[in-house]
Parts: structure tokens; sequence; C-alpha cells
């Protein structure tokens, strides 16, 4: 693949048109997909890496000495670096795992659980996914910790400066990069700079953020790091966990099984060393190799013309959508006028119909809580339409939408 990154000077519009050549099966005449946040077109990159790792590389990973096994073995440690390094991690410190999701149970269970004393606090945002609610309201109902929501303004900031987030009493602070119903981004180089500063834990849930924002986990001196392959490119059923060192020491695998072990007998376990330890059962080779050809295809792509593409087309939705005198626009995490998601709702139409009658018209939008149970309760909305955006899509599939969300309103008010 040529790399747009090595090129001097580029325009947004390059990045789309660098990008779209690399997604063969995507007919953007015909179809406007707006649910990258849900889940991502693959490149053509990723489709093959996927099929070379079932075509060439066929055999079961850290279990076999015979020639295919051990390529299989090399070639699933090879993409564990390349992820690793597309976020600025050492090697080691990078866990595969099913999904954004079993990485962050992955922390609340396999380090939070066995640390944790009763009132101490774990403070999450209004705006937390589902993936990074549950696993804290669970632990906290099981330890005697207390959940605690960071609030924010009508513009979508976060409301850092309350004094109680930075009590002596808080355990950790989980947040989301950016949101996957608000879009934009929450400033977490500042919170990690000061929670490390006074001794709290960070997690970040890059989800949302992977896709289209530098991430350099060396730099932002989080304790945690949870993403999701198929979210930026890469295929389904794999995710990643990064693991500050000294945190990592004090973790014990989420699940017990084949390939953890160095001896067992009936009184004993010895774990091998990480990050072999975490990871329990058979490994996804292929999702392996598909995650980081994604990466290599990101990287390929400068990241941050990634973000002033997606950015600017999301700007560009916005100026359209809020020039229909009947669609009320949620605010921007974070308070910014940039973000790949949007969240809408149109007066008098279901947002379930509004998306129904997109899809009859060939663009995908999502419709519903889109597990953000929390921040919906607190925008007193049951249900919003929601648009997002990837590497793929164009100035072009505003006008689909629109012509959507005014058929619907005739039909439905
Ligand atoms: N965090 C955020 C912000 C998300 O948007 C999602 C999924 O939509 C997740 C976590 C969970 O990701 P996964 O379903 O890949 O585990």
């Amino acid at each position: 693949m040529n790399s747009l990154a090595a090129k001097k000077s580029i325009s947004t519009y390059d990045v789309y048109q660098h990008a779209i050549e690399q997604f063969s099966h995507y007919d953007n005449e015909r179809y406007h997909y707006l649910d990258s946040a849900a889940t991502s077109q693959k490149p053509d990159c990723v489709i093959d890496a996927v099929t070379q790792g079932y075509r060439h590389f066929c055999a079961p990973v850290h279990r076999a000495s015979y020639p295919l096994g051990e390529a299989a073995s090399s070639a699933y440690e090879t993409a564990r670096a390349r992820v690793a390094q597309f976020i600025n991690a050492p090697t080691s410190q990078l866990i595969f795992t099913k999904s954004c999701t079993e990485a962050i149970n992955q922390v609340t269970l396999g380090w939070a659980k066995s640390i944790i004393k009763p009132q101490q606090k774990i403070w999450l945002t209004r705006m937390e996914h589902n993936a990074n609610y549950l696993p804290w309201h669970q632990l906290c109902q099981t330890t005697g910790a207390e959940l605690k929501i960071i609030e924010m303004d009508e513009d979508g900031c976060l409301l850092l400066e309350q004094e109680e987030i930075w009590h002596e009493s808080t355990f950790l602070i989980a947040l989301t990069h950016c949101s996957n119903v608000l879009g934009g981004e929450n400033p977490i180089q500042e919170l990690c700079d000061k929670a490390r500063a006074q001794g709290i834990y960070t997690l970040i849930d890059a989800a949302q953020s992977v896709s289209h924002l530098p991430l350099d986990v060396d730099k932002l001196a989080c304790d945690f790091l949870a993403f999701s392959a198929h979210k930026m490119y890469g295929p389904e059923g794999i995710g990643a966990l990064y693991i500050d060192v000294k945190r990592m020491a004090e973790m014990s695998p989420l699940l017990m099984g084949g390939g953890i072990v160095e001896s067992v007998d009936e009184q004993h376990i010895v774990l091998r060393e990480a990050p072999y330890c975490f990871e329990a059962g058979s490994p996804n080779l292929s999702g392996a190799l598909g995650f980081a050809a994604a990466a290599d295809f990101l990287q390929g792509l400068p990241a941050a013309a990634v973000s002033q593409y997606v950015g600017e087309l999301g700007r560009q939705f916005r100026q359209a959508l809020a020039q229909q005198g009947n669609v009320t626009l949620m605010p921007i995490a974070g308070g910014g006028e940039h973000s790949s998601v949007l969240s809408f709702t149109v007066d008098g139409v279901h947002p379930h119909d509004v998306a129904q009658v997109a899809a009859d018209n060939g663009v995908a939008i999502r419709t519903g809580n889109h597990c953000s149970h929390l921040l919906l309760n607190h925008l007193k909305v049951g249900a919003l339409n929601r648009l997002s955006l990837g590497v793929y899509n164009r100035r072009e599939d505003i006008e689909p939408l629109i012509k959507s969300i005014k058929l619907a309103t005739e039909i439905f008010t």
C-alpha cells in the first residue's frame, strides 16, 4: 500500500481519495453507510490479511512446534507488535481480548476487584457506553466501592473542576475519549496528567477515537486503554487492552484455561509471563492479522488528516441538518465544532421511523439508545438518530440523508 503519510503536503480530500480505493467492495454511489461508530467497513488489506491467516497460517498459536505452528505463533506475535506500536505501547504491555468490552471487564474483574476498598470512589462520565459503565456498576455493587458521575455542561464539556473528583478517596477515573453518541473529544491528556500526579488510576475507553485520533499511551500515561479492532477498519471478534507495567504486575487473568500456565499440579499453578497469561484459550490469529492490517492502513493515513477530514465532513452534515427547521441536534462532547459522530431527533417523527425511511433510501443510520442509558436519561430522550462517519464517506452522502428526513417528515407528520 502506498502511504499517504509519507507525502509532504496533503489536503483533507486526499484522505478520502486515497482511502476509497482500498474499499473495493463499497459502492458509494448506491449506498451511504453512516454507522461507522457501530462498526466500520473493512479495507481490502484487512480482508486479505484475515483470509491469509486462514490460507497460510492455519495452525494453533503457541501450541505447536511443527513449522506451520511456529509460523502461526510468529505471525500472531508480529501482529501484537504492530498493534502495540500503533498506540506507542511496549509489545509486552498489550493484550489481545475479544473486544473493548472484554478489555474493560479484564480491568474490573482481573485487577480492580481485588484491590479496591469499600467507600473508595470510581468516577465515570454520564456519556459512557454501557461497556464502560456496567462493569464498574457491578464492581461497586460487589465491593462496597462508590460509583460517582462526572457531570457535563449543556455544551457537552465535562465539569472536571469539581473538587470531589480529585479527593484522596478517588481510586480511578474511567472515561471515554470520544462519546459514541455525542462524538467530540474529552480532554484525556489533561485528565491523565492530573490523575497521575495525585495517584489516581485512569482507564481510557478509546473505542470511538482509535479510528481517527492519534493515541500515544507513553505520552498519555494512563493506566489502561481499551479498544476494538472492528471500529478502526479491522475485523470483529478482537480487541486490545494496554496495561501500565505496574498495573500488569497486580493483575490476574479474567479467563483461566489453556495456554496461560508454565506448570500445573493439584495444589499449584504457575502462570506464564505477561502478556501470555492474560490470553487463555486458542488465540484469534486471523483476527490479530486483520487488526494489524487495520493499524497499518491507518498509519498510512496521517491521523491528523483523518480527524480533520471526518471532522470537517461532520461539520458539513451538522450545518445541513441545522438548516432543517425540524431537526434538533445534540451537543458535541468537549464542546467543539468538529465531530465524526452526530446525534439528532426530528420533531414529531420517531427515530425508528426516520432510520427506516433512510434505510429504504440506501442510507444507514442508527437509532435507539446506543447502549448509553445514562446519557439518554440525562438528555430526556428515549431514542436518538445517530450518524457516524468513516474515511469512505463524502459530501455526496449528505443529500440522501436530508432527503430521507424530509420524506419521513412528510409521511409521519
Ligand atoms: N465503548 C464505546 C464508546 C463504544 O462505542 C463501544 C461500542 O459501541 C464500546 C465501548 C464497546 O465496544 P465492543 O462492542 O467492540 O466491545
